[in-house]
């Protein structure tokens, strides 16, 4: 198995190979290195390498290594969030990727503003239409932004997708040009009060066509650490 450098430099240099042929800035992309189920130690290899930005799926493991590690880092919630465990991220978290519902989204807002912040927050877009998987339809998408901008606790910065499994990443592409096409619905509608709009997609197995199709987050666990336990 090769090092967490390795590994690292490795993405990094695919993801730099990736916007460049797509005539984009590699410095457009950032990387949101993905430490679920990653012990301590080997995250703090991967900070000692320059990644200060971090993505956990579950909320209280999210606090766990917040408080183990300091508040120096950029905890980004990228999984599903259960209404009832807003509160254990609220102070903590930098983003909250996966806003998948109205209810959810309000309940941030209300904790938000007692919390004395306003969250950045991405809405989720369930890009394939997938049983299995959490977020708005891709036919809801702009209507579901229009209703988060208004709420004031929340800074509204983007969309977000989970694209399928697939063993082929080039079949993840058409869902990839499909969340930039929605976003560029949105920013004709209400590019006044939405200032840089962010594209998260791609994981480890199909971060380079992401790229490609103008992902601006990449979120990246087994291709830095290998695969989990
Ligand atoms: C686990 C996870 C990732 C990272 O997946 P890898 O395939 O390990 O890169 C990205 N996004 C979400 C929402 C995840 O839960």
């Amino acid at each position: 198995m090769n090092s967490i450098a390795e590994n690292l430099a490795r993405v990094q240099s695919n993801i730099d190979a990736a916007a460049r042929k797509a005539g984009r800035k590699p410095s457009d992309v950032k990387l949101v290195g993905v430490t679920k189920t990653i012990d301590i130690e080997r995250i703090r290899t991967l900070l000692s390498l320059g990644v200060n930005c971090l993505g956990e799926n579950k909320p209280q493991e999210l606090a766990e290594k917040y408080t183990a590690l300091g508040a120096g880092l950029e905890w980004h919630l990228i999984g599903h969030l259960q209404t009832n465990k807003v509160k254990l991220i609220i102070d903590k978290a930098a983003m909250i990727h996966s806003v998948d519902s109205l209810r959810l989204a309000e309940e941030i807002n209300r904790r938000a503003a007692a919390a004395g912040r306003v969250m950045d927050v991405l809405a989720e877009i369930n890009i394939a239409a997938e049983p299995s998987k959490h977020g708005v339809e891709p036919g809801e998408a702009v209507n579901f932004v229009e209703k988060l901008i208004k709420m004031e606790n929340l800074h509204v910065k983007g969309l977000m997708c989970i694209a399928p499994n697939v063993d082929e990443p080039e079949k993840n592409r058409f869902f990839f040009v499909k969340m930039r096409e929605i976003l560029i619905d949105i920013k004709n509608k209400y590019v006044h009060n939405i200032d840089t709009l962010d594209l998260s997609m791609g994981m480890t197995n199909d971060y380079e066509v992401a790229v490609e199709e103008g992902a601006t987050m990449v979120r990246i666990g087994t291709g830095i650490f290998g695969s989990r336990a």
